[in-house]
């Protein structure tokens, strides 16, 4: 029934295999553990396979070095292995190349590189940014802050009852003031999937520029640049089987070229002197300093891992165990669920149950050894919109099963009649 092995898949997770309920002053397999794990946090961080492991162990056993500055045998390896993993990710997103793919942190920072690097020289009172409701604070606070900076007004593209952008409030705010339109691409709350080429369509056709935040689309679906016609893309490869550390951001190439850096320090520069310094070729004039070398290459793995199963594959699992998880959670009753109906959303379910604080049920699902996440998932605004202060959200990923599910939602209902 599944669109792939996912007991294979399961396998190269030992993790998944681990149980729970010990002490968690001992991380790992702590005393007294004795419940099975049944993983679904997924949109906050996902689990790493062994070949991404032993990618990370490979490169620290056999070819550790610093990059870009030697000309020694190690750091040769070691420089080529970590610029081809750029390359690796532009091809996964569609990108033109490596000039297009900068390693960040993480998306946060990716965001926040453009904030700063284009927003503080771009924007100006009487220009405007415009958000959606739905974002995540990545985008949501560092747009408000750098409108604060600048004097650029922020806003904010209302979000129907039914979890979905309000596409004629979009039109109405995008105007020939608008200089950036950063939207999510799929809602890590709501789980909505957002019509970026239409948004794109809409502010290039202002003359304004589009960021995607793709921290939850581009591990879960096949994203292309190029169909969706965005300027700035910005991911995480933890939430894709890769390590923590690292993140991208694309952007156009004439984009970054005509940007200042962002951060400033060795291996970003060309040449030097006392009074002034130019720039070392993209993508490389954004990554100041030493890189995360053994991150960078493990991302790339991850990506090897996920095209290994296939894009399309993984939608489609996804699109499964949501709309599974949608019906099945609606039918317990008590429990109301955020976001577009279940046949229409991406991987995660964000629900609260009638009576139950989210913190309460996500500690008993705890005690099932259901790891689930509870709070405002980074977007306040949005959670004060719907009236309430916290959700508990279940989000999917390659190597979770529909009896995952049940035992979510077997444990939502002993839950709810606990607290009834
Ligand atoms: N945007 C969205 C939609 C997210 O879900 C997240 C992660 N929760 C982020 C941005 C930020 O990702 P990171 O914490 O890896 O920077």
């Amino acid at each position: 029934q599944y669109p792939f092995d996912v007991e294979a898949v399961r396998d190269d997770f030992p993790i998944l295999d681990r149980k729970v309920g010990g002490d968690p002053e001992t991380p790992g397999q702590g005393e007294g553990d004795d419940t099975p794990l049944v993983y679904l946090d997924n949109a906050a961080t996902s689990h790493t396979p062994d070949p991404v492991v032993d990618t990370i162990a490979d490169y620290y056993r056999g070819y550790n070095a610093n990059v870009h500055r030697g000309i020694h045998q190690l750091s040769q390896e070691a420089s080529v292995a970590y610029e081809e993993a750029h390359d690796t990710v532009a091809d996964f997103v569609g990108a033109a190349g490596r000039e297009e793919i900068v390693f960040t942190k993480n998306a946060t920072e990716a965001m926040n590189l453009v904030a700063y690097a284009w927003g503080l020289e771009e924007l100006g009172p009487g220009d405007n940014v415009v958000l959606t409701e739905m974002e995540h604070h990545s985008s949501l606070v560092t747009w408000q802050q750098i409108g604060k900076r600048t004097g650029a007004d922020v806003r904010f593209v209302e979000v129907t009852d039914e979890g979905r952008l309000d596409m004629d409030h979009a039109a109405a705010l995008i105007d020939d003031d608008t200089e950036m339109v950063s939207v999510v691409h799929v809602s890590n709350a709501l789980g909505t999937i957002n019509p970026i080429r239409e948004l794109a369509d809409l502010a290039h056709d202002r003359d304004a520029l589009i960021f995607a935040d793709g921290a939850q689309s581009v591990p879960n679906r096949p994203v292309d640049v190029a169909d969706l016609d965005v300027d700035f893309l910005a991911f995480s490869s933890h939430k894709m089987c890769g390590p923590t550390g690292i993140g991208a951001l694309y952007g156009r190439e004439a984009l970054l070229d005509s940007m200042q850096p962002y951060l400033y320090g060795g291996d970003m520069i060309r040449r030097v002197s006392f009074e002034d310094s130019t720039w070392e070729d993209l993508p490389w004039k954004f990554e100041a300093g030493t890189p995360s070398i053994a991150q960078g290459i493990g991302f790339a793995a991850a990506i090897d891992y996920l095209d290994e199963i296939g894009m399309d594959r993984i939608e489609s699992h996804e699109s499964l165990l949501a709309e599974y998880a949608h019906d099945e959670l609606s039918a317990l009753g008590g429990v109301e669920i955020y976001g577009p109906p279940g046949d229409d959303r991406g991987g995660l379910v964000a629900f609260n149950v009638e009576g139950v604080h989210a913190h309460d049920l996500s500690s008993i699902l705890n005690d099932y050894g259901v790891a689930i996440r509870a709070g405002d998932h980074c977007t306040q605004p949005l959670h004060d919109e719907l009236g309430i202060s916290a959700s508990a959200r279940a989000s999917f990923y390659v190597y979770n099963t529909v009896s995952e599910i049940d035992a979510l939602v077997e444990a939502v209902g002993e839950a709810r009649d606990l607290f009834a």
